[in-house]
């Protein structure tokens, strides 16, 4: 898939903004501060609804102004869709080929894309919430059922929170659709992770050889008896009430599960050097890829926000084929140091154009 057109008003530092990409490579050059990476947010943003700088919108608007405007035309397989956002007073709305979307999940799986930028470093080191953050989005762009068994799911979960607050009643009504909703969440995340570690796995052996990458699904799922989970699940969550009642909250369920992601058998999250934890991100990030590619036929496209820069001669060599080779890459760079042939947009103070 192709983003071939983008309309930016108000945008971070963007005022008004349009630009007609290339199907292969794109380049975003720019000193510091100039607005490359807020391009690439932009992007990233019609992709998943989301940012991977802030979970407040509001800081997304340009400053001095009310709201903001993103528009893009993509093609896919044959045909051409077109994406409208805007936010203002802290409302989104979604327009699908100029038709109001009643839910931002549509959003999801219509410009499929992967992105590498320095913030994917907390995938490695950060909490279990970013590395279920990013399982989530990227099952919600595969299979559009997830995201709604996941949003069912956090209602349910605040629900029955809410409920243990108030005094512990009708929990046994709560855990139902809790066990039902979560059930598939875990399903679905355990499945996932399974085929992303064996291409994952693949990937890292390409880039360290010799060293052995895992990525293990950890969550109450793998607890539960095989053919027996809703039972299981139901007693977990009956055997933790006390405690439940104690702390006010859930304790039990797939919004405490982790990604754990092992080198060696050790826990990347406290042992990676800073060159393994970049080559980890690349190797799932290439694993995204290939998953992407396969379940929806085409390739992503590609956002990179220069953290490549700082690998060595080998994890470069194993990354370069996915940038020339039929996909669509849009790459930010600060100088012309080391560029492949490509289309090239400067960018200055949030005005940007075509050399
Ligand atoms: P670097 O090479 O240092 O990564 P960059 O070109 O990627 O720089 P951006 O992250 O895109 O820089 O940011 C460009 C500028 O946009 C920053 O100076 C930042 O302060 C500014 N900026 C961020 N949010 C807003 C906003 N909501 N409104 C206006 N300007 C903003
Ligand atoms: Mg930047």
């Amino acid at each position: 898939m192709y983003i071939e057109e983008l309309n930016i008003r108000c945008f971070r530092n963007y005022g008004l903004a349009r630009l007609h990409f290339d199907r292969g490579i794109n380049y975003i050059i720019g000193g510091n501060a100039q607005g490359k990476s807020n391009l690439i947010e932009a992007i990233y943003y019609l992709s998943t609804g989301r940012s991977f700088r802030t979970n407040r919108i509001a800081n997304l608007v340009k400053w001095g102004t009310p709201a903001f405007q993103l528009k893009a035309g993509i093609t896919r397989g044959a045909g051409i869709s077109s994406i409208g956002l805007l936010y203002q007073i802290g409302r989104t709305y979604l327009t699908l080929d100029g038709r109001r979307a009643r839910r931002m999940g549509e959003l999801l799986g219509i410009l499929n894309a992967i992105i590498f930028c320095p913030e994917d470093i907390y995938i490695v080191k950060g909490s279990p919430y970013i590395r279920r953050r990013l399982v989530d989005i990227h099952i919600s762009q595969l299979s559009p059922l997830y995201l709604g068994s996941l949003v069912r799911y956090g209602r349910v979960l605040r629900q029955r929170n809410e409920a243990i607050r108030r005094g512990g009643g009708r929990l046994s009504h709560w855990d139902r659709q809790l066990v039902e909703n979560g059930l598939e969440v875990m399903r679905a995340r355990a499945r996932y992770i399974e085929r992303l570690n064996a291409l994952a796995q693949e990937a890292y052996g390409k880039i360290r050889p010799g060293e052995g990458l895992l990525m293990r699904y950890k969550s109450l799922y793998s607890d539960l008896a095989p053919g027996k989970e809703e039972r299981c699940y139901h007693d977990g969550l009956r055997s933790a009430r006390v405690h439940d009642e104690k702390m006010k909250a859930t304790a039990v369920g797939p919004h405490r599960d982790d990604i754990v992601i092992t080198i060696d058998g050790r826990d990347a999250r406290c042992f990676a050097s800073d060159g393994q934890g970049r080559s980890v991100i690349i190797a799932l990030k290439m694993a995204q890829f290939m998953l992407v590619k396969e379940v929806a036929g085409e390739a992503p496209i590609l956002l990179v926000d220069d953290p490549l820069a700082e690998l060595d001669a080998g994890g470069r060599g194993a990354v370069l084929p996915f940038f020339t080779e039929r996909v669509q890459c849009i790459i930010t760079a600060t100088g012309e140091d080391g560029l492949l042939p490509g289309k090239r947009f400067m960018v200055k103070a949030g005005s940007i154009e075509d050399v």
